[in-house]
């Protein structure tokens, strides 16, 4: 197994990954939020997390991976409960809550696919996880870490002492005794959170201990990750912004549980400015991968866009940005053609002759050594672009021979499993059919003709004709 390193939030310092049970990762990252788009600043985060599970996958590990979905959240319950009548009861309140998060859920993971975004493991939702986070908050009372207050239960941080470790907090500033409702919040008001809350009125809720109410934010991570990857977790993995309170939040709830540290290493990926600036609706630079899709951007090219930049920089977006991505793009896929195919004979000596062997070993390990360190993509990437300099001059002179491209090609693929940015040219085609394939039977199977209509017209577009069998199942074939 190859080592691999990553800078631990925890110990502020770039660390080597020893796997609690070896050869193992769990990787635990913090889902969705799914009442509206992922816009492109979450996606970041999800495409470093894809590669730092591929790079983990190409270096001979296996991944446990857990990513949560979060279906029920103070946003998720102002959006969904806004044209329900003030007496509608439960069932009902419960019906549009999913209904909003079952589509944004479906969305996301349309954006994950189109993205080449590895599935994970477990993809639990947090309404399937109710009687673990009752559980854990009964465990935290009883250990003297919670108190409740007119049906809410809230930590008592001052019970802690680890608490405020990750995000460097200053305990002096702690306000002893005082609570805080809201989910998110600033450093400066380090208070009590919230791990259950009391039902409001015209809120859905469940029947708990404490009276009728619903998790809060933070507890869902903490009951889904040691429900599903165990008391003690490699990697935990999320934006800076969850830093504080959230992830230092869970650990408050997760160590004060267990009694014992929970996550060896906490990885976090930076922000996302687009022209310079932070994204906002009102600033009208706020985007979706779906806008990009819409002006005829390929999402591979966002990805490449995100993993040449390293993961703990701040990546500022542009347009310009993204065509650059797809010039570069496009030089490794022709160069992966290229060596598919057979050299061009008669060219010859060329006295300044390099071994195409020697020059992939030499790419080889400084593509590994640059993964292997923090995620060091842009030296990875690097040592990829001049290694196909090199070897497109020494194809241009004297062709290579089929044993020697195959060699490339054999490194083309290995970094490929890293990046997915240039794949076998048929093998895209055939995904991309197979997802627009799936998006018709899911158009057909909610009635939306239209959708459904659109999605065949795109595929004959790209030149593929659809055959709808009697069983259900559908065909497809180049026209
Ligand atoms: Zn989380």
């Amino acid at each position: 197994m190859r080592p691999i390193s990553l800078y631990n939030t925890l110990t502020r310092s770039v660390d080597p990954v020893v796997p609690l049970v070896p050869g193992v990762i769990s990787l635990y990252t913090c889902g969705p939020t799914v009442y509206n788009f992922a816009h492109i600043g979450n996606l970041k985060t999800y495409l470093f997390q894809d590669l730092l599970k591929r790079t983990f996958l190409a270096g001979g590990y296996q991944v446990r991976h857990c990513m949560n979905i979060t279906d029920v959240e103070d946003k998720i319950i102002r959006d969904s409960q806004a044209d329900l009548s003030p007496d509608a009861g439960n069932p009902e309140r419960f019906a549009a809550m999913k209904a909003l998060t079952d589509r944004y859920t479906a969305f996301f993971l349309e954006d994950l696919a189109a993205l080449g975004i590895l599935p994970p493991t477990y993809t639990p939702k947090a309404t399937e996880h109710i009687p673990d986070m009752i559980r854990m908050v009964q465990e935290l009372e009883s250990k003297g870490l919670a108190y409740s207050r007119d049906g809410s239960v809230y930590y008592r941080i001052a019970g802690l002492p680890q608490y405020g470790r990750l995000a460097r907090l200053d305990r002096d500033g702690m306000k002893q005794g005082v609570s805080v409702d809201a989910d998110d919040y600033e450093r400066d008001s380090m208070q009590d959170f919230v791990l259950w809350k009391a039902a409001k009125p015209g809120e859905p809720w469940w029947d708990s201990p404490w009276g009728h109410g619903r998790p809060g934010w933070h507890i869902e991570c903490s009951a889904m990750g040691i429900s599903l990857l165990g008391e003690r977790i490699d990697i935990h993995s999320g934006g800076v912004d969850l830093i504080f309170p959230h992830h230092e939040n869970e650990i408050a709830q997760s160590e004060g549980c267990l009694g014992h540290p929970w996550v060896n290493s906490w990885v976090h990926g930076e922000f996302l400015l687009v022209n310079g600036e932070k994204m906002s609706k009102s600033l009208g630079n706020f985007y979706t991968l779906r806008d990009l899709q819409a002006k005829g951007y390929d999402p591979r090219a966002f990805r490449f866009t995100i993993q040449s930049n390293h993961y703990r920089k701040v990546l500022n977006f542009s347009f310009d940005g993204l065509k650059a991505a797809e010039q570069a793009l496009k030089r490794i896929r022709l160069f992966r053609k290229r060596m598919e195919g057979e050299g061009l004979p008669g060219h010859g000596e060329w006295k300044a002759s390099i071994d195409p062997l020697e020059r992939v070993q030499t790419a080889r390990e400084a593509f590994w050594t640059a993964l292997g360190d923090d995620l060091n993509t842009p030296e990875a990437l690097a040592a990829l672009f001049t290694a196909i300099t090199d070897l497109n001059a020494q194809d241009d002179r004297v062709a290579l021979t089929r044993a020697e491209r195959d060699a490339v090609l054999a490194f083309l693929i290995e970094t490929d499993a890293v990046f997915a940015c240039w794949p076998h040219e048929e093998v895209e085609t055939d995904t991309a059919v197979a997802a627009l394939i799936e998006r018709r039977k899911a158009a057909k199977a909610a009635r939306d003709w239209a959708e459904a209509d659109k999605v065949r017209d795109r595929l004959k577009e790209m030149g593929i004709v659809l055959e709808d069998r009697k069983d259900g199942t559908v065909t497809w074939r180049k026209a």
